[in-house]
C-alpha cells in the first residue's frame, strides 16, 4: 500500500515537473521597436528611401530577436536593436542625432528592467557613440538612475565605452536643418521631409516628425526591458532634456504589466507621464495593453495636444503600437512567427 502511494506521488511529481518544463519551453518571447513618429507620409518618401527605413528596422528587429531566440536577456536584445538604429544616420539618435542651437549634439537615453524596476538614463551626453549603452552602464555600474552632461560623458569614458568626437555626429543635412530653423527662432519639433527624410520646410508647424528610437522586449524568462534613445529636438537650447531619458515619461517597464517606449513632443509626454500611465491603467483599471495604450495616445494625448506615439509589450507577448501622427516607423517580431514592419498609417 505504502509502495503504491509512493509510486503515485512520484508519478504525480514527474508529471508536474514535465508540465513546468513544458511551460518554460512554451514561454513566449517578442520584440517591438520604433524609429520615431510624425508626418511620415508615402508621398514624402521615395521607394528607395522607404526601403532603406524598412531594411534598417528589419535589421534591428532581427538582431534583437536572435538574442531572445538563443535565450538571451530582454536587456541585451533591446540594447542591440537600438544600437543598430543609433549607428544609422536615418534616425534621430546616436549618429543621426539632430543639432542644438549651439551646433552641438546632445543625446538622451534610458533603459528599464521590469523584473527589478532597475533603471539607468543619460541626459545631454555628447561624446558617447552609443547613448543606450551609457544608459545601461548607469543602471548596472552606478548607484544612480540618471547622469547628465559632462559627468555622464566622463563616467562612460572611465568605464571604457566607445567614445566619438563631434565629427562622427556631423551630418550636413541635419546641420542645414539647424540653419533653417535658427532663422525662425523655433525649436524644431515640426518638419516636412524631403525625399531623403530631412527637413525642407521648418515653417510647416502642423507637420512633424520625431526620429527617436526605442525597443521593448520580452525574453524566455518572462522579463521585460524597455529602452529609448534620442538626439532630442533641433535648435534646443539651455540643456533642454525631453521625455526620452525620463523613467515613467519616455520609458517604463514592469514585469507585472508591460514595457513602453515613447516618441513625440517630449514636453507633453513628460507632463502626462505617458509610459507609466499605460502600466498604471493596466494595474489599477484592469485594462488590456491595447486599451491602455490607445487610451493615452488617441484620447488623453489628443485632448492635451501632445503628438506622438508609443510601442508597448505585455507579459503575454501582446503588442501595441498606437500613434496620433500620420506615421510611425515601427515593427515587431514574435516567437509565434509573426513579423510586422510598418511606416505609414493604414
Ligand atoms: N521625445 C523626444 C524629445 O522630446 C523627441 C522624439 O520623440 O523624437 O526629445
Amino acid at each position: 500500500m505504502v509502495k503504491v502511494a509512493t509510486l503515485l506521488l512520484f508519478t504525480a511529481l514527474s508529471i508536474q515537473i514535465f508540465a513546468q518544463n513544458d511551460t518554460i519551453m512554451e514561454q513566449k518571447f517578442a520584440i517591438v521597436i520604433h524609429g520615431g513618429a510624425g508626418t511620415i507620409i508615402k508621398k514624402n518618401l521615395t521607394d528607395e528611401v522607404e526601403k532603406k527605413y524598412q531594411d534598417k528596422l528589419t535589421e534591428a528587429l532581427n538582431t534583437g530577436y536572435q538574442i531572445l531566440e538563443k535565450g538571451g536577456s530582454s536587456t541585451d536584445a533591446v540594447e542591440a536593436a537600438i544600437k543598430i538604429m543609433e549607428d544609422s544616420p536615418l534616425f534621430n539618435a546616436g549618429k543621426g542625432a539632430v543639432f542644438t542651437n549651439a551646433g552641438t549634439n546632445e543625446m538622451d537615453a534610458s533603459i528599464m528592467e521590469g523584473e527589478t524596476l532597475n533603471a539607468g538614463a543619460v541626459g545631454g551626453i555628447s561624446t558617447v557613440k552609443n547613448p543606450i549603452t551609457a544608459a545601461r552602464l548607469v543602471m548596472e555600474k552606478s548607484q544612480h538612475v540618471m547622469l547628465t552632461g559632462e559627468g555622464a560623458n566622463a563616467f562612460a569614458k572611465k568605464n571604457g565605452l566607445e567614445m566619438a568626437d563631434s565629427s562622427y555626429f556631423f551630418n550636413q543635412k541635419r546641420y542645414d536643418q539647424l540653419q533653417k530653423i535658427k532663422k525662425t527662432e523655433k525649436v524644431q519639433l515640426d518638419h516636412i521631409e524631403d525625399d531623403e527624410g530631412y527637413l525642407i520646410d521648418p515653417e510647416a508647424l502642423k507637420d512633424s516628425k520625431f526620429g527617436t528610437v526605442g525597443a521593448v522586449a520580452l525574453d524566455k524568462e518572462g522579463n521585460i526591458t524597455a529602452a529609448t534613445s534620442t538626439g532630442g529636438m533641433t535648435n534646443k537650447k539651455y540643456g533642454r532634456v525631453g521625455d526620452s531619458p525620463i523613467i515613467g515619461a519616455g520609458t517604463y517597464a514592469n514585469n507585472e504589466t508591460c514595457g513602453v517606449s515613447c516618441t513625440g513632443h517630449g514636453e507633453y509626454f513628460i507632463r502626462k507621464v505617458v509610459a507609466y500611465d499605460v502600466s498604471a491603467m493596466m494595474e489599477y483599471k484592469g485594462m488590456s495593453l491595447q486599451e491602455a495604450a490607445n487610451h493615452i495616445i488617441n484620447e488623453k494625448m489628443v485632448k492635451f495636444g501632445g503628438s506622438g506615439g508609443l510601442i508597448a509589450l505585455d507579459k503575454n507577448g501582446n503588442v501595441a503600437m498606437p500613434f496620433n501622427t500620420k506615421g510611425m516607423y515601427r515593427g515587431y517580431k514574435k516567437s509565434t512567427g509573426e513579423t510586422v514592419v510598418k511606416i505609414f498609417k493604414e
